[in-house]
């Protein structure tokens, strides 16, 4: 039988503690001491002090199994859930970790042990990707020659891509290099979302499913200073993340990340509370049990780490991933409460891995209840408004103007892109730069403790209090105020 998506997991960490790498727990889902970051969106995050040498900690290798969100923010995938086979707002990325230890050559050498032998994945279906270089940087032909040499790779299996892909830098500033993607192929039958859009597919340079990469490869190697100048750091490190439920994929034999083991428990759930079988169910019905199946993850993992909903910063993307969800469920027929009953498929599913989500069990449901009831609501009213104003406005600009795109914000709870969704399958646009001058003038009319939305944050606080050990910082998010709107 094939690796349940646990067993993929302990696979990983068990390979490289046997390689010297210390197991390393997963860190929070918001960042320790990173105001800049919004959540923790790789497994690098809790390691960055390390990487720069203002840290030190008694081991030199590590592997962890990290808790990542890539909603808001520099990485945004809430957009693309549901609609492709490999993005999640929650997952899990699976790294392993070099201190100034080893180098490309291990790191290359690991990866492909890993998955070729320990995993048996065909070599046929994989293919790799190194930095083509550019007029100030020079071209990995160091990984090409590993990647070769150590590992065997086809030379036509290996493809050279530019900055966008294949470089990374920890900021404007501080350690960057080179990296390489490991890419799983997926089929050539595989709906590719370029040429959905009209475009042709660029194989495994395609920011599609059908050459889905599942590894990245991340050679630290420079130090970029605040004038761009690169210079060599005297002992190069090494970062890389592999999606567990990508792999779960690959080695369940399944097309995308939601038909693994990993995802089937909740989908499960979604149809049990929706009465539809995925299965069986219609392409639409079944992007939208993925987006709730996907965002019951990232909900109950943020308030398990203490994210509460609200109008500002963390609690803002945490409250719009819940509106989606619920917005999906309505469309599936669901006219009463069900996400807390989605979180809770989660925690059963989830919490021997993950324990945060028994503790926060009791808050996570309630939670989940309050946002839908008071969501519902408004979710009503809401609509009657856009449809008023888009029937008022058919033989016009089909523009919605920003005071209304404000009001449905403001009065009826509505975030941005669900006004924006709503208005595009009328075919209508909404006016953005209206709509932020409206906030603007909000903010400066008004401090957050004198908007309705206080009494709201009172409400959780005093739920987080009563039933939660979890600590509190939803309001830290003030500090990150405007910033992911
Ligand atoms: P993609 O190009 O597919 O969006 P990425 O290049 O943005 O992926 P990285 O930042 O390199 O991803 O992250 C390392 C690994 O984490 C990826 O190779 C992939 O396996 C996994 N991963 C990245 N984003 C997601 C996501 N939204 N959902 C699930 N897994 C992801
Ligand atoms: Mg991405
Ligand atoms: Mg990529
Ligand atoms: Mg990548």
């Amino acid at each position: 039988a094939p690796l349940t998506g646990s067993e993929i997991r302990s696979a990983f960490l068990s390979f490289f503690e046997q390689r010297g790498h210390r197991p390393v727990r997963s860190s929070a889902l918001v960042p320790a001491n990173d105001p800049t970051l919004l959540f923790t969106n790789a497994g690098m995050v809790q390691f960055k002090d390390v990487f720069t040498g203002r840290e030190k900690r008694d081991y030199n290798r590590a592997t962890t199994s990290q808790k990542c969100v890539r909603a808001g923010g520099k990485h945004n995938d809430l957009e693309n859930v549901g609609y492709t086979a490999r993005h999640h707002t929650f997952f899990e990325m699976l790294g392993n970790f070099s201190f100034g230890d080893y180098f490309k050559r291990d790191a290359i050498a690991y990866a492909w042990e890993l998955l070729t032998s320990v995993l048996a994945i065909p070599v046929d279906r994989l293919a790799v990707t190194v930095f083509e270089g550019t007029p100030e940087i020079p071209a990995d032909t160091e990984a090409e020659d590993i990647w070769r040499e150590v590992a065997g790779v086809a030379p036509d299996r290996i493809i050279r891509l530019g900055l966008k892909d294949n470089f990374w830098m920890m900021g404007e500033t501080g350690p960057c290099g080179p990296c390489s993607e490991i890419h799983f192929f997926q089929g050539a039958d595989v709906p590719c979302q370029e040429e959905a859009a009209g475009r042709p597919c660029q194989g495994v340079a395609c920011d599609c499913d059908r050459w889905m990469e599942i590894w990245n490869l991340v050679f630290m190697q420079f130090e970029r200073d605040a004038q761009g100048k690169m210079s060599a750091l005297p002992r190069p490190s090494i970062d890389t993340g592999a999606g567990l439920e990508r792999l779960a994929a690959v080695l369940q034999g399944k097309r995308t990340n939601y038909d693994t083991d990993l995802l089937q428990a909740i989908i499960s759930a979604v149809g049990r509370v929706a009465g539809k079988t995925y299965d069986t169910a219609p392409e639409s019905e079944k992007t939208s049990m993925r987006v709730v199946a996907d965002h019951a993850r990232a909900a109950a993992f943020l308030v398990a780490d203490g994210v509460l909903p609200s109008n500002e910063g963390r609690g803002y993307v945490l409250r719009r991933i819940m509106r989606r969800a619920i917005r999906h469920g309505t469309t599936l027929g669901l006219d009463k409460l069900f996400f807390h009953e989605v979180c809770a498929a989660v925690i059963a599913e989830m919490h021997a891995a993950y324990p945060e989500l028994r503790d926060g069990e009791k808050l996570i449901l309630e939670v989940a209840r309050n946002e839908e009831s008071g969501f519902r609501r408004t979710l009503s009213r809401g609509l009657q408004l856009i449809g008023e104003e888009i029937e008022s406005r058919k033989g016009g600009d089909r523009l919605l103007p920003g005071d209304v795109v404000f009001k449905l914000y403001d009065t009826y709870g509505f975030p941005v892109d669900l006004t924006r969704i709503i208005a595009e399958e009328h075919g209508f646009f909404i006016d953005e730069k209206g709509f932020e001058a409206h906030l603007e003038a909000q903010r400066e009319r008004s401090t957050f403790a004198g908007s309705g939305e206080a009494a709201v944050g009172a409400l959780y606080l005093g739920l987080a209090t009563e039933l939660g050990e979890t600590s509190f910082v939803g309001y830290e998010a003030l500090e990150t105020r405007g910033k992911i709107l």
